[in-house]
């Protein structure tokens, strides 16, 4: 069995960051997700630096290189509401500042909902908040998620994120996660078609911004626009779109973070298979 497939899941930060890293190890990831703050709140508890410093040492002894840090839920840069943008930049410039303790990883966030705003306008918001939240000097790199199109969400198609992107200041600190449930339930057709979505990944927003991927398995049929995951194999998407995944040249070498509806042996489980299905 190959085992240089990159893979992780959310993981529970709740017991600590150290003990983050041991459920994970346990499992056999390589890499993990995790938020950076309750996920429907906005209150971030304060970070010990010891308990940092010794995270960091548990990364490197378990050779993970980089882990995927997840914004809430409740951050939308798009918000017809200015109080909720303001709370939501708080926020991602909070997180930001944050990572520097731990250099070189990715954040992760949901590009907003933009009820009755136009999607020019809900751009032209996202990206202004990215360039307040992010400075010049940091670590990090920040990754907009595809979304599924659920409701009024931005960032469902490739334009819409290549528009975000055009817009953004620091663009080597800009990049872009691919949830495969998302991309499917938005429309893409990665059963059929994986390379002309990437061929138009790649005309649209180019490869070289794509940093990551979530890897999640869909409840619903393409286009339906729904946003439910499920466990690999199990969804619409299926275990052989997923083979051809894990094992496409663009795609093989980033890290891959499960969100399928399972605990951390359902993911131990799926890691476990994903990887025997690795062939490079
Ligand atoms: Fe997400
Ligand atoms: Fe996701
Ligand atoms: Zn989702």
């Amino acid at each position: 069995m190959n085992t240089g497939l990159k893979i992780g899941a959310h993981m529970s930060v709740a017991k600590g960051y150290v003990q983050m890293v041991k459920d994970a190890v346990n499992i056999g990831s390589d890499t993990f997700q995790f938020f950076s703050r309750n996920p429907r709140g906005a209150k971030a508890k304060a970070i010990d630096p010891e308990e940092i410093k010794e995270f960091r040492n548990m990364l490197s002894q378990n050779n993970i290189t980089q882990v995927l840090v997840h914004a809430p839920y409740t951050l939308n840069l798009c918000s017809a509401k200015e109080e909720t943008r303001n709370i939501s930049l708080e926020m991602m410039t909070d997180d930001l500042k944050r990572m520097e303790l731990y250099p070189g990883n990715l954040y992760n966030f949901h590009p907003g909902s933009r009820l009755k705003q136009n999607i020019d306008t809900a751009v032209e918001q996202i990206s202004a908040g990215l360039n307040k939240a992010m400075f010049k000097d940091m670590h990090t790199t920040v990754l907009l998620e595809t979304m599924a199109g659920k409701g009024s969400e931005a960032g469902r198609t490739f334009e819409e994120l290549r528009a975000i992107i055009d817009k953004v200041e620091l663009k080597d600190k800009i990049g872009v996660c691919i949830d495969t449930c998302h991309i499917w339930d938005s429309g893409y057709d990665i059963v059929n078609d994986l390379e002309g979505v990437l061929n138009e990944f790649d005309r649209i927003i180019g490869l070289e911004y794509l940093k990551a991927v979530h890897i999640n398995d869909s409840l619903n049929e393409r286009g339906s626009h729904k946003d439910r995951h499920a466990l690999i194999g199990e969804g619409h998407i299926g275990l052989e779109a997923f083979k051809n995944i894990i094992n496409h040249p663009s795609l093989c070498n980033l890290p891959f973070y499960l969100e399928t509806p399972t605990d951390d042996k359902g993911h131990g489980e799926e890691i476990k298979l994903l990887k025997s299905l690795y062939k490079i």
